[in-house]
């Protein structure tokens, strides 16, 4: 054989294969999803102390009791695709931070800001879509108050050493109503109010939280995805 002719054969992958999936339709989730909320209960979900979870489950959404607390899957998760929807409350009130506030926190502490942002001025880095206090949106996809609206987002867990230090960051792709709002988004550590983040190592698996911050912010048709890397 002449060595020096490549064949189009010699960089053709057969194997692994990647297993099958079947996508929703309308909207559903794909086949290997989980899902964490469908409408009906919080069976996916407790509060952060481990009991149950304290929000109002009423039309085929679940929605913040303010004061019940934050809620966590009870699963904990890594690498992950997000699809989550929500809903900040028709009737508007209060204004900055103060209005429609909630969040999507990956592995307890890594938060995509949940905020009404329809025509609501607050800092860049605290709007909707933003990772809080890190990275601005690329832009303000926002619909109206009251209307129901989605993230789409792949998370990828930090790495740490055997020594805790950290080997990889995580990164926040993220799409608010299918427009692309986090690009690839290096995080710099856990969502904090106050100063400067720093990582800390945690375990490979922790659950999403989504936050009581007050107001009564609605989600539904909330699934994921864990992502394996083929090898
Ligand atoms: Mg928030």
């Amino acid at each position: 054989m002449d060595t020096l002719s490549p064949r189009p054969e010699d960089t053709e992958v057969w194997e692994p294969e990647p297993p099958v999936v079947v996508p929703g339709r309308n909207g559903a989730p794909p086949s290997d999803a989980i899902v964490l909320f469908d409408g009906s209960d919080l069976a996916a979900w407790s509060a952060e102390d481990g009991g149950d979870a304290g929000w109002r489950v009423e039309d085929g959404a679940m929605t913040v009791v303010p004061g019940t607390g934050s809620i966590r899957t009870r699963q904990g998760f890594g690498d992950v695709q997000l699809h989550i929807e929500w809903r900040t409350p028709a009737e508007v009130s209060g204004e900055g931070q103060g209005r429609g506030n909630s969040g999507i926190y990956f592995m307890q502490r890594y938060e995509l800001q949940v905020l009404d942002s329809y025509e609501n001025r607050t800092y860049s880095n605290g709007q909707a879509g933003a990772i809080y206090k890190q990275h601005v949106p690329l832009v303000n996809a926002s619909r109206p108050p009251g209307a129901w609206q989605s993230y789409d987002v792949i998370f990828t867990a930090p790495r740490f050493d055997a020594n805790g230090a950290l080997l990889i960051p995580a990164y926040m792709t993220a799409f608010h109503n299918g427009v692309l709002i986090q690009n690839h988004a290096e995080l710099r550590g856990p969502t904090l109010y106050i100063g400067e983040p720093t990582y800390q190592a945690h375990e490979d698996r922790a659950p999403l939280l989504l936050q009581d911050h007050g107001n009564p912010v609605s989600y539904r048709n909330v699934w994921i995805r864990e992502i394996t890397t083929m090898p």
